[in-house]
């Protein structure tokens, strides 16, 4: 059996086949989780449908977690399919273009309310309407973060404080719905080949440095942060919250 056999996981983030949420709905699916989607927008709409698709998801929704009224659809749509939900993943996070290059001296009024909003705001929005749904149910809450959100990386910039309010929020909340059975942690990946990271001034470099310097002297892949979320997302871990995991061949604990 399984080791998410029977459990019903919400996953957003999901825009092409190197997004890091794919990598875990692939995960999730072979252990026995039913899966729903929801995505960004129609842009990427013609990318998730088809691997939702494929994995036989019962839902796959439009979901811009900047609108109340999107996030509050989806979650009546899930508990109208389902009843309730077991696991919630949260892998988004969005910055200006321009805001990832550059001083971080730069950095305006808009680009940063605008990627705190979509990069850590939206993990409370989301947990607020979980929450209930999970009720008895043991269910886990799993966001994704960067080592940019405790140290300072060239260009990361705005992405690097909308991290560690994400990595905040994942103890406020972890607080917040324990009583209620329910778990809420984050994996710090290392660098991944993705839209997302596609967006980071001097990615490569980053990469390169981590492939040299880190303890496993490589990058990660996917399906390596894949296999912390399984373990993060079932009962194997039924005694951790709040946590922040690090998925990063080890870097963050080198000095110099
Ligand atoms: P990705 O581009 O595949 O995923 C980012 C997702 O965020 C996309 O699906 C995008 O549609 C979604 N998104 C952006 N704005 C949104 C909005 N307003 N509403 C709903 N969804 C929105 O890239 P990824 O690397 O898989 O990123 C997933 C998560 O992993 C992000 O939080 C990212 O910061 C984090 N992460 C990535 C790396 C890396 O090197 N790739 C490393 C550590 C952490």
């Amino acid at each position: 059996m399984g080791l998410l056999e029977g459990k019903k996981a919400l996953i957003f983030g999901v825009a092409n086949d190197k997004s890091i949420a794919w990598a875990i709905a692939e995960a999730f699916k072979r252990e026995g989780a039913d899966l729903a989607f929801a995505y960004a927008n129609e842009t990427v709409a013609k990318r998730v449908i088809p691997l939702a698709e494929s994995v036989g998801a019962e839902l796959v929704l439009p979901c811009d977690v900047r609108s109340d009224e999107d996030i509050a659809s989806v979650f009546s749509q899930v508990r109208e399919r389902w009843g309730g939900l077991d696991i919630l993943v949260h892998s988004i996070a969005f910055a200006n273009k321009e805001e990832l290059k550059g001083s971080f001296l730069n950095t305006t009024r808009e680009g940063f309310a605008l990627a705190l909003d979509v990069s850590a705001y939206s993990l409370i929005a989301l947990a607020k309407e979980a929450a209930p749904l999970m009720e008895g149910r043991r269910g886990a809450i799993l966001t994704l973060s960067y080592f940019g959100g405790q140290k300072v990386f060239p260009s990361y910039n705005v992405m690097g404080v909308a991290k560690a309010a994400l990595e905040m929020s994942v103890r406020y909340l972890a607080e917040a719905v324990g009583q209620d059975g329910i778990r809420v942690n984050a994996i710090s990946a290392g660098p991944l080949k993705t839209l997302a990271a596609a967006g980071v001034g001097g990615f490569n470099q980053i990469a390169g440095i981590v492939a040299d310097k880190a303890p496993l002297r490589r990058n990660i892949t996917q399906e390596e942060v894949a296999g912390a979320a399984l373990y993060l997302c079932s009962p194997l871990s039924c005694g951790v919250t709040g946590e922040v995991h690090f998925v990063d061949s080890g870097y963050n604990i080198i000095g110099l």
